[in-house]
């Protein structure tokens, strides 16, 4: 089985690869959540692989007719404009032709509520949270190895906004936290130990919280880093930081009201 499936031709290679070293058939795909970074993969996948099927949640039907609706039309017109650059319009282009294709991104099986499943002969709890860094997230728990897959409810180094409720993400954190996982694989970042993820949350807590303050956008970033920068490689904290503000004007702009409707 697979969780997400990558945006890129480079990411469909490596996970054929995968496959082929280990002279298995995939027979499962878990989508975490519906942002195409996710989910892109699924078509070509799908395609390789007849009777694979797609566990996912039903949020992708609303970014189908929202938020990925939106995002065509505004690269179509920046395409049109002239002002992409060509690495951007090859990466617009792949985005479109995907989006183009978006009815066969949405799941075979659809995660309404937590449950347990066998996937591939392995024994998994997956957990739905609602109004978290999407509408819908998919993470999962194995008990065999105490392990959480957790997609975009964790990601470095800042935590992935776009989409989110912060109030709806928190709760998820706090639900990822009273499983006994010991090892935790974020949608962005390197795996995370129990205590690490700790700091995450806190970091998260504070981050959100200062969002809805009064400081400054770059105290709040600041804040950030100074929480978080445990789980933030050197090489990373400049973009954390410029994510980070970039977040809190997104949040003050109203964002939240958009995404925290139920
Ligand atoms: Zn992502």
């Amino acid at each position: 089985m697979l969780v997400d499936t990558g945006r890129h031709a480079a990411h469909f290679d490596a996970i054929e690869n995968l496959l082929t070293a280990r002279h298995r058939p995939l027979v499962a795909i878990v989508n975490t959540h519906w942002h195409l970074d996710h989910v892109s993969g699924n078509i070509r996948l799908k395609a390789a692989h007849p009777g694979v099927r797609v566990y996912a949640s039903d949020a992708i039907d609303g970014a189908l007719t929202g938020f990925l609706a939106d995002s065509a039309t505004s690269a179509r017109a920046y395409i049109a404009a002239g002002k992409a650059e060509p690495a951007q319009r090859a990466e617009m282009e792949g985005d479109l032709s995907t989006f183009d294709h978006g009815r066969e991104l949405r799941p075979d099986v659809v995660i309404a509520q937590a449950t347990d499943l066998k996937l591939g002969g392995h024994r998994l709890r997956i957990a739905l949270a609602r109004n978290g860094a999407t509408a819908g997230d998919v993470w999962l728990y194995d008990p065999a190895t105490h392990l959480v897959v957790a997609g975009d409810l964790v990601t470095l180094p800042a935590p992935f906004l776009d989409t989110a409720c912060p109030q709806g993400w928190a709760k998820a954190l706090d639900q990822i936290a009273a499983t006994p996982f010991t090892l935790l694989v974020p949608g962005h970042g390197v795996p995370l130990t129990r205590s690490q993820f700790q700091t995450y949350v806190i970091a998260y807590r504070h981050f959100v919280a200062c969002a809805g303050g009064k400081d400054e956008a770059d105290a709040c970033a600041n804040r950030w880093l100074a929480d978080a920068g445990s789980l933030i490689a050197p090489t990373e904290a400049r973009l954390g930081r410029g994510l980070a503000t970039y977040y809190v004007g997104l949040l003050r702009g109203g964002s939240p009201a958009r995404y925290c409707r139920a």
